[in-house]
């Protein structure tokens, strides 16, 4: 584990890509308090990432209804307008191999700037919500890693994503695989890098039990290896976590063998232009080359 000796609370020079706000029914604050927050915290840009309607279920506390996009939507690009070149808008997009056409034209028919894929679904097993929790105890651990792992391969190669969304979810409340894991974590950065996909660094992780960012430092080694580029993400779901541990997260990156991450373009057309990818350098360490 890292420690950075800068307090917790501190938000590096990076921008936050993966936010949420009040609409899902689990988060806190509106889109407006969440720039605030960023532009507070001194942050060089930020994304609103709400979670996307789910297709196949509609639950009140997992993300706002399908005819709540367009007000989200329209609230985002507002802030976009007011902040330009400060505010993006994203979205987390759940990445279920039974609804991709349906989460295709969703996506289609919005400017969205770039679009998180998460996978929070192994068939119908909501891995990651703590009222399925018990599902860890029913299945082969292994084997959920495995699945989950092959499950993220498939969401990159769509080509519909843009960043890979926190990376080892499947270890949120403490479940760890018994093996290694390492040839499948070298198949899945392999499978990354060809798609083109950009992963990031979440340090939501260090809110829950696991206690640890996704990913782990052993996976993310791997992804620096394989040349997989890194974008920051707090997966704030109130407007004081924007930004949140990124000190701990770009020290990380360093560690393992980072020495960039990509910065998102905004641009007006929207999502095509998203692709607007600038690689800069990581800040060097805290503490380092002053004295
Ligand atoms: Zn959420
Ligand atoms: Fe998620
Ligand atoms: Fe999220
Ligand atoms: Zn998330």
């Amino acid at each position: 584990m890292i420690v950075d000796k800068r307090p917790s609370s501190y938000s590096g020079g990076y921008p936050d890509y993966h936010t949420h706000t009040g609409r899902c029914g689990h988060a806190q604050g509106t889109a407006a308090e969440y720039v605030q927050a960023a532009r507070q915290k001194g942050l060089p840009g930020i994304g609103i990432s709400d979670h996307l309607p789910l297709v196949h279920l509609r639950d009140p506390v997992l993300t706002m209804a399908a005819d709540q996009l367009e007000g989200y939507v329209e609230a985002v690009l507002e802030l976009k307008e007011r902040y330009p070149g400060y505010v993006l808008l994203g979205v987390e997009a759940d990445y279920r191999p039974d609804t991709l056409d349906q989460v295709r034209t969703m996506l289609d028919q919005h400017p969205f700037d770039y679009v998180i894929g998460s996978v929070h679904y192994i068939e119908d097993w909501g891995f990651d919500d703590p009222r399925q929790q018990d599902g860890f105890q029913e299945r082969d651990v292994d084997n959920v890693y495995r699945a989950y792992f092959e499950l993220l391969g498939d969401a990159a190669e769509t080509g519909l994503f843009d960043i890979l969304g926190h990376l080892d979810l499947v270890k949120k409340f403490g479940y760890r695989a018994q093996s290694s894991l390492k040839d499948e974590t070298r198949i899945l950065a392999t499978r990354l890098r060809s798609s083109g996909i950009v992963v990031e660094v979440n340090t939501a992780g260090l809110r829950k039990p696991v206690g640890e960012m996704y990913p782990a430092p052993e996976v993310l080694k791997v992804l620096a290896k394989n040349g997989v580029p890194i974008t920051f993400g707090s997966d704030a779901h109130t407007p004081e976590d924007v930004g949140r541990d990124f000190g701990s997260a770009a020290a990380l990156a360093r560690k393992v063998g980072y020495s960039e991450y990509v910065s998102l373009g905004g641009a007006p057309e929207g999502r095509q232009s998203a692709a607007l990818r600038r690689f800069l350098p990581l800040e060097p360490a805290a503490g380092a080359g002053t004295s």
